[in-house]
């Protein structure tokens, strides 16, 4: 049985008063128990978050990290050694606004990957079409290469401690959601591609979706089969609106 995670993205988004305000609303919520949540603040706030959740069971994650996984002369970067000194339990590898607008390749992102786990991090591995690429009947081939890529750089055991989250970029910040069934039928091929190499691996890997997921839809999302979760950005910035999707998770 996987345990649902519902995963918060606040991308650069906060001041150091709109975050104590934001912590103030998470130490309220009554969050369900079988259900994991963190959430990925910037990293200049992860110490102010770490220290304002303490003894809340929520997990803190960062958006991104380092191709080296120690710390070292790579100026700007964050090392997952740092992460994990800092209390992260997870971090970011791959969303989509740091594929398109930062060009990370699917040749970075693997050593990413790998950097965030070597140091402890679990990765959650972000992978989704385009518009263009769905429209033309691409969707499971370029999620496919996105995974796979880091399968054979990797092999497909690293997915035993990972999480995968299906985000299609049309649907991030948008206010568009792929349907359940849409979501579900990638989510399946997803599963299917690990099963191919590894059921074991297959059977225990949760993979999230993201994309305008808010409390209103995410009931329906977080029913279907091989959903196991969300990875939230918008709506994760409302303490109250994020504390209704963990619990649709619990459902
Ligand atoms: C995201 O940034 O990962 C995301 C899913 O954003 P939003 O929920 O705002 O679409």
């Amino acid at each position: 049985m996987r345990r649902p995670l519902v995963a918060g993205n606040w991308k650069m988004h906060g001041t150091r008063a709109s975050v104590a305000e934001l912590i103030k609303g998470l130490r309220l919520l009554a969050l369900p128990t079988g259900v994991e949540v963190a959430v990925f603040p910037p990293c200049l706030y992860i110490n102010q978050v770490m220290t304002g959740l303490d003894g809340k069971a929520i997990a803190v994650g960062a958006q991104n990290c380092a191709v080296e996984p120690m710390q070292g002369a790579l100026t700007g970067e964050i090392a997952s050694s740092q992460l994990a000194d800092a209390g992260c339990t997870l971090v970011l590898v791959g969303h989509s606004e740091r594929r398109q607008i930062l060009g990370e390749s699917d040749e970075l992102l693997s050593r990413k990957f790998a950097a965030a786990q070597s140091c402890g991090l679990t990765p959650v591995l972000c992978i989704g079409e385009t518009l263009a690429q769905r429209e033309a009947g691409k969707t499971l081939e370029v999620v496919g290469r996105q995974l796979g890529s880091v399968i054979e750089e990797l092999g497909v055991g690293a997915f035993a401690r990972a999480v995968i989250a299906y985000e299609p970029v049309w649907a991030i910040g948008t206010g568009l959601t792929a349907t359940p069934e849409q979501a579900q039928e990638v989510h399946a091929a997803i599963r299917a591609q690990l099963q191919a190499e590894n059921a074991e691996v297959a059977r225990g890997v949760r993979i999230l979706y993201g994309g305008s997921v808010k409390a209103a839809n995410a009931v329906e999302l977080f029913g279907m089969p091989d959903i196991d979760g969300g990875l939230i950005g918008g709506a994760s910035l409302n303490a109250d609106e994020f504390g209704a999707i963990c619990r649709a998770a619990g459902n």
